[in-house]
């Protein structure tokens, strides 16, 4: 260590989706957010991610192309332009093959497993073959980009650019492993007569798992959260993958994930009717008026007004929600619900929309700027996810005096602290087990707090809104990370800013 040189590690931040370029979830906002923070804490960094068709013309117009190749995919060689565009002083490079990407939707196609192998291995090509694009990390995210680290090791270990590339893998959720049928391992990877590579990517007698291969494969893995860290390597979270998780445990780490803070401030966000802080929240008050009028909800400031915005799926803990509708409305709570997904979920919400008129409104759309308003205007904010790994929406939340009722899983029992009623600690809600009761009790108990003690409730705000979720602590502690890889890199600087 004494005799290691002090530089910058150069990291190469892969992920299928950036914001603001693409954002289908919290990844999206996560990629946009954490290399930003990366590089103020002392590492030089570039993003990688694909040219969907849907990144907006604006961005577009500004990408300077850099090159273009062929990417051995199996039997077949695939045209990959490489386009740059240095975004907010950050550099962010964008794989252009239009048959793969240019599309209305960022996945859910019948070649997923096609278009994500060829992203993973041009990734490869890329750092083999693009000066400015070499790395000492590559950091991969989720599903889509899992073959990186597999591919690196097997092809591409005698290129020099590539030799010393350590690879860290980040799930962000284990639902979604990329699964596909035996056939792609010759056909599209490549990979049938590589016998180290076959055995590991097997997780079924004919199923080969994308995920699996990058938790074997990498150096190092994260996730999201300490919580979701030790969840995975049960059976109940782990989705299958539990057993090569408690065997990789010494290269688990959990770090929290982050919010940009710029954007979601109540104080300047632009989406908003009128602005608060801590100091002053008489602008909360018309947020939540407004808002009641925007989903037609009737104005009344005496009711608590329950919002959700995510995803409309399983995974959320709807079933409890649409369990304990009726008893939520018979105590005269108002809720909101913004969400697409699950036409099942999207169904019951527009029906209970229609029952409940001025007490229950469901907007079935991805709206950004509604999203603003609903963390701005709600008064709590409903996550009774069956596993969260992080969760954004609470923080955000939080960050707007939103208190959160959550559920004690993953990202949502590390950053939501139960609310004390002794010692008035707390910056929001929690309740344990997967019980739609047990839920409406929390949240109506929340709604006791709200109706009886505004002193307590404000305090609670107040609390909520001090927490600090910025992406300073987690990009310090993905630098330590980067730098265990490197040992003989002594960091360049703690912090610059
Ligand atoms: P997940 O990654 O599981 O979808 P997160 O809480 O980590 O959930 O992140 C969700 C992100 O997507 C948040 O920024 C949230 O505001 C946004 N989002 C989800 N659904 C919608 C929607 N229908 N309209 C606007 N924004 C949405």
């Amino acid at each position: 260590m004494a005799d290691g040189v002090r530089r910058k590690l150069r990291i190469l931040f892969a992920a299928s989706e950036v914001k603001p370029f693409s954002k289908s979830g919290g990844l999206g906002d996560v990629a946009g957010s954490l290399p930003r923070a990366l590089k103020h804490a002392g590492a030089k960094i570039a993003v990688i991610s694909p040219k969907y068709g849907s990144i907006p013309q604006e961005y577009v117009d500004q990408m300077k192309h850099v090159t273009d190749f062929y990417v051995p995919l199996s039997w077949r060689s695939v045209y990959c332009g490489i386009e740059k565009l240095t975004y907010q002083g950050l550099d962010f490079y964008f794989i252009d093959n239009e048959a793969y990407f240019k599309r209305d939707a960022l996945y859910g196609y019948f070649d997923d497993g096609e278009r994500f192998a060829f992203f993973a291995k041009a990734i490869c090509e890329s750092i083999s073959k693009v000066e400015e694009l070499e790395c000492d990390v590559l950091h991969c995210n989720d599903w889509q980009t899992a073959m990186a680290p597999v591919f690196l090791r097997e092809f591409y270990m005698q290129i020099p650019a590539c030799a010393h590339v350590k690879t860290i893998f980040s799930v962000h959720n284990v639902l979604f492993q990329g699964q596909y049928s035996d056939k792609v391992l010759n056909d599209i990877l490549g990979l049938a007569d590589v016998p180290s590579a076959r055995d590991q990517l097997y997780c079924a007698p004919q199923a080969i798992n994308y995920m699996k291969g990058a938790l074997l494969y990498s150096d190092l893995i994260s996730t999201v959260s300490p919580t979701y860290a030790n969840e995975l390597q049960m059976p109940f979270y782990g989705e299958g993958m539990d057993g090569i998780f408690r065997r990789r445990a010494g290269s688990l780490s959990g770090i929290l994930n982050g919010i940009d803070t710029v954007e979601w401030n109540p104080a300047t966000d632009e989406f908003l009717p009128a602005n608060y802080d801590a100091k002053d929240l008489s602008g909360k008050a018309e947020c939540k008026r407004a808002l009641q009028e925007e989903f037609g909800l009737r104005q009344d400031p005496e009711r608590p007004l329950v919002c959700m915005v995510g995803r409309l799926t399983k995974q959320k803990g709807l079933d409890l929600v649409r369990y304990s509708m009726n008893a939520l409305m018979a105590r005269g709570v108002q809720v909101a619900i913004l969400g697409t997904g699950d036409k099942d979920y999207e169904d019951s919400f527009k029906y209970f929309d229609w029952k409940y008129g001025d007490m229950m409104s469901a907007r079935i759309a991805f709206d950004g700027a509604l999203s603003h308003r609903m963390y701005a205007g709600a008064d709590l904010f409903l996550m009774p996810s069956e596993f969260e790994p992080c969760g954004l929406t609470q923080m955000i939340a939080m960050r707007y005096g939103t208190l959160p009722v959550v559920r004690e899983t993953g990202g949502l029992r590390d950053s939501v602290q139960p609310y004390n009623q002794f010692t008035g600690e707390g910056t929001g809600f929690s309740f344990a087990n997967m019980n739609a009761d047990e839920m409406a009790g929390c949240l109506l108990n929340a709604c006791e707090v709200f109706w009886t003690n505004q002193e307590a409730w404000k305090q609670l705000q107040l609390q909520a809104m001090a927490e600090d979720f910025s992406w300073r602590r987690a990009a310090d502690e993905y630098l330590d990370l980067y730098h265990s890889l490197h040992p003989d890199v002594i960091r360049y600087n703690k912090r610059a800013d």
